[in-house]
């Protein structure tokens, strides 16, 4: 049986600015089960970012409550978070950028390079450990940026929009890539995308977030073969069609654009 890694309980949140006050979130409430790949889709604006934020304890919540892998405080840091725009220094290697996030939480020691340098070449970017970001295509620099977050040594990888910035077809194969090496690795996954085939190929399930103030609108489980998790694959099955008709329909009603 899995078991639960991450449990949301009535999760709000508002943020307040001389503008006033704007209700981000509310009554957010899920569980995540050990080894799972969640995706979260929902109208632009509607709050996915702060939620990411808010399990990654950058943002506290102004009521609900949050339980943690074994439920201790510094297993904070057995969450990774790659940011929306997680840009790689352009003036640090292709290695010192990966090691960026063990260097700021002074964890830098031979074993923790040592992995680095396993993902390195896991990634298949060994070769280019001395290069810089600017040599790199949008694909490479984005296994950097995960390798960054994965050299911590997460148990959840908190993923906002990760393959966003990449053109379409490049899109389809670094996703690819990068979801099966981390269901490999065994981690358990949220995943913010506005692609719906995205979330539908990439996932276990999927939440759909309302419009402001959100609130959690559907739950949709994906049930693929392995052979059909895959970008391209997955579209030629019946069920593909059938989830992306339910998912659509559930964010047309909130919103004409989402992201
Ligand atoms: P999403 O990631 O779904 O696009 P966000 O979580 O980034 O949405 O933002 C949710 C809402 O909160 C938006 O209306 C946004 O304008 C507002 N917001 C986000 N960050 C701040 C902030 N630091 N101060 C004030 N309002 C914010
Ligand atoms: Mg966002």
């Amino acid at each position: 049986m899995s078991k639960n890694i991450l449990s949301l309980h009535n999760i709000s949140y508002s943020y307040h600015t001389i503008q006033g006050e704007t209700k981000a979130l509310k009554d957010i409430s899920f569980d995540l089960q050990q080894g799972e790949f969640l995706a979260i889709v929902g109208p632009s604006g509607c709050g996915k970012t702060t939620l990411l934020s808010i399990i990654a304890g950058l943002l506290t919540p102004q009521s609900g409550t949050i339980v943690l892998p074994h439920n201790s405080k510094d297993m904070r840091s057995s969450i990774g978070y790659m940011l929306q725009r997680d840009h790689l220094f352009s003036w640090r290697t292709i290695y010192q950028n990966a090691i960026l996030g063990l260097e700021i939480q002074n964890k830098l020691s031979d074993r923790t390079k040592a992995y680095v340098e396993h993902l390195l070449e896991e990634y298949e970017l060994a070769d280019f450990s001395d290069k810089y970001p600017d040599q790199l295509s949008g694909g490479m620099k984005q296994r950097v940026a995960l390798i960054r977050t994965l050299a911590l040594n997460p148990d959840i990888l908190l993923l906002d929009e990760p393959f966003s910035a990449l053109d379409y077809q490049t899109r389809l194969n670094v996703s690819d890539d990068i979801c099966k090496r981390i269901r490999k690795a065994g981690k358990t996954v949220i995943l913010i995308t506005h692609d719906l085939s995205e979330a539908i190929s990439l996932s276990d399930r999927i939440l759909v977030l309302s419009k402001r103030p959100s609130t959690i609108k559907y739950e949709l489980n994906i049930e693929l073969d392995n052979e059909h998790r895959h970008p391209v694959r997955s579209r030629t099955i019946p069920e593909f069609g059938k989830y992306f008709n339910i998912l659509w329909e559930e964010l047309q009603n909130e919103s004409d654009s989402i992201n």
